[in-house]
């Protein structure tokens, strides 16, 4: 049988208006994202990327469409239910980092849980763990401005996992960062993905980063241009299949 699908959009279209100007970024999008897997958004820059992820993940509203996740249509969403959504169902990650500065590494950590009003003492032991599992075990006091750009990322890691998110958005995650320290960020979300069966949803103009997910979908001038699954992704869902 094929995985089920986690993420369904259906005639996805976003018009932005400014006075009396509109530009359409994203026109007529269909595709829908098998639970589990890692998948990449690729395009040019302006090609309306980030403006798909952030549809996806329920931070704006299409003009016209649909975007089903986990079985609900969250485009429909009014913004109550969707931050409870927000909260349970996904997580975010970030170029900019964007952690709070006057927060330690284990405070940012614990904000999306410490929200929800659960046990103080058992959300901070999982961000402990968390923090040990990105490799920050000994920077949980430490404030962003202490922290490089790789480990400050590793923080954002480890908030968007807290609450064990069923999807990962992640908007050019190592975007902001050099070669070494991006590869090892890159070498953590896939860990992730594979650890926690978390979907991986990834913007990235990095053509090596996107070749390492099962799935590529190409956007240019807002349509999707190719929509690929890696052999590998093919050949193991065929076997699956056959193991029916
Ligand atoms: P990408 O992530 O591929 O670089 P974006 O989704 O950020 O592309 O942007 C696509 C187009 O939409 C760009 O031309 C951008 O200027 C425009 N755009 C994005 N957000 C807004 C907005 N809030 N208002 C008006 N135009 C926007």
């Amino acid at each position: 049988m094929l995985n089920s699908s986690i993420l369904s959009v259906n005639n996805l279209s976003k018009t932005f208006k400014s006075g009396n100007k509109e530009l359409t970024v994203l026109k007529d999008i269909n595709f829908s994202i098998e639970k589990g897997i890692s998948c990449a958004i690729v395009g040019p820059s302006g090609s309306g990327k980030t403006t798909l992820l952030g549809l996806c993940a329920g931070l704006d509203k299409p003009t016209s469409g649909d975007v089903i996740l986990n079985d609900q249509k969250i485009s429909a969403l009014k913004e109550s239910d969707l931050s409870a959504i927000r909260n349970e169902q996904i997580g975010f990650v970030f170029q900019s980092f964007q952690l709070i500065p006057t927060l330690t590494a284990l405070e940012n950590v614990m904000v999306p849980i410490e929200l929800r009003g659960v046990s103080y003492r058992e959300v901070e032991k999982k961000a402990i763990d968390l923090l040990d599992k990105v490799g920050l075990r000994d920077r949980v006091t430490h404030y962003p401005t202490q922290l490089s750009g790789g480990e400050q990322q590793r923080v954002g890691l480890a908030r968007a996992f807290i609450h064990k998110p069923e999807v990962l958005f992640a908007d050019e995650p190592t975007g902001n960062l050099d070669g070494d320290t991006g590869s090892q960020i890159e070498d953590l979300l896939f860990e992730l993905n594979k650890d926690e069966g978390t979907t991986l949803i990834i913007v990235t103009h990095d053509r090596e980063l996107a070749s390492k997910c099962n799935r590529i979908i190409e956007l240019k001038s807002g349509s999707i241009i190719s929509d690929t699954t890696s052999p590998v992704e093919q050949t193991e869902t065929i076997q699956a299949d056959l193991a029916q």
